[in-house]
């Protein structure tokens, strides 16, 4: 992360009355502590959960995330799992798999953390290029704009013969519960499919997935030995056992329930004190992509409305190398509390007014 915007997040954190629309945090009070708790001090005392394991993952951890794209069409089997810490693993082994220098697109706004892992390994980050060997596409909701892949774009992928980076951090929070179909169907020789259980389960846990294109998989599961072993023991067992507890599915709709609300109180104040302020409305997930046709600085934005007592994720974060545009930046309605959306909107008013007079 832009360390300038790294250091006034962290100031800001350390700040209770600024209401944080940064960072896309799930909902604390979704999740499942109750039953969480009660299978961590279950495993804890099992032999699984503190031995080490395979660098692939546990079995029944695979079977679940195989069973869940089955489900939707995918052919694949469990073996060809790799669960990971996170998605963000994932995305950093894909990284490192593609060959150093090639160029890979991910269109005009993307998850930062995803441009940074592509850049560790020297791949050349570009935001459109019909040519490229590779592109990164987040798929069903896309951080940051919230919302789905168009089918053109789907077309155009999977005609492109390239390398398809597709990750589905978002994907079961559509606020619809529509599945996208997973290009995995379409390219399975191309898609490096990436999963998490980051948003609609814990992301402490750390647990996500890889499924790799069959050619290269066995490379991939050697590169994540040779960096940590094994994804954690003591998370997989857990989230083993927490399925045995809890209706996944119910919680996701729930889930869904819940952000979709919450996106529309958002959505509401910011009708009312920002009404100049341009956005889709998300089909999902976190978040609302703000668009403005001024130019400027939006770290001077952060810091105007961080003095204002609300903060956001500047846009430029999200740019890939030599995109210049437009302010644009990222507020997150996911974590902080809805009744405070009504006063987050009104002091972001004043920090763009603050803003605007400085620029
Ligand atoms: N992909 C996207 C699009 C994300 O927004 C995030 C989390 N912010 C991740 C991947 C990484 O998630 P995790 O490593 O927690 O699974």
């Amino acid at each position: 992360m832009d360390p300038r915007v790294a250091e006034l997040h962290h100031r800001a954190a350390l700040r209770p009355d600024v209401i944080p629309l940064a960072g896309g945090l799930p909902a604390d009070d979704l999740m499942p502590r109750v039953a969480l708790a009660a299978v961590l001090s279950e495993v804890a005392q099992s032999r699984d959960a503190l031995q080490y394991g395979w660098p692939e993952g546990l079995q029944s951890v695979r079977d679940w995330i195989a069973g869940r794209l089955v489900a939707r069409g995918v052919v694949i089997d469990p073996e060809h799992v790799i669960v990971t810490a996170g998605a963000q693993q994932a995305l950093s082994l894909v990284a490192a798999e593609l060959a150093h220098g090639s160029r890979i697109a991910v269109g005009a706004a993307t998850y930062p953390a995803a441009l940074a892992a592509f850049a560790s390994t020297g791949l050349e980050i570009v935001d459109e290029d019909r040519d490229a060997r590779a592109h990164y596409v987040i798929a069903g909701v896309a951080n940051p704009q919230g919302v789905d892949l168009i089918e053109a774009q789907r077309t155009n992928l999977i005609a492109s013969g390239a390398e398809i980076v597709v990750d589905e951090a978002y994907a079961e929070l559509r606020f619809d519960g529509e599945l996208p179909r997973p290009l995995a169907i379409d390219a399975p020789d191309r898609v490096w499919h990436v999963g998490t259980i980051s948003k609609t389960l814990a992301p402490g846990l750390r647990i996500g997935w890889l499924v790799a294109p069959a050619r290269r998989r066995a490379a991939v599961l050697e590169r994540k030995q040779a960096s940590d072993l094994q994804t954690c023991s003591l998370s997989q067992v857990a989230l083993t056992r927490l399925f045995g507890v809890i209706d996944y599915d119910a919680m996701l709709a729930r889930a869904r329930r819940r952000y979709a609300a919450r996106a529309d109180r958002l959505i509401a104040a910011l009708a009312h004190y920002t009404p100049e302020l341009r956005f889709r409305e998300p089909e999902g997930g976190f978040s609302l992509w703000v668009e403005t046709d001024e130019h400027g600085d939006d770290i001077a934005l952060l810091r105007a409305a961080i003095e204002a007592g609300v903060s956001l994720d500047p846009g430029h974060m999200f740019r890939p190398p030599g995109v210049i545009a437009p302010v644009a930046f990222r507020l997150s309605f996911s974590n902080a509390p809805p009744d405070s959306f009504e006063e987050a909107a009104r002091r972001l008013a004043a920090a763009l007014a603050a803003w605007r007079h400085l620029e």
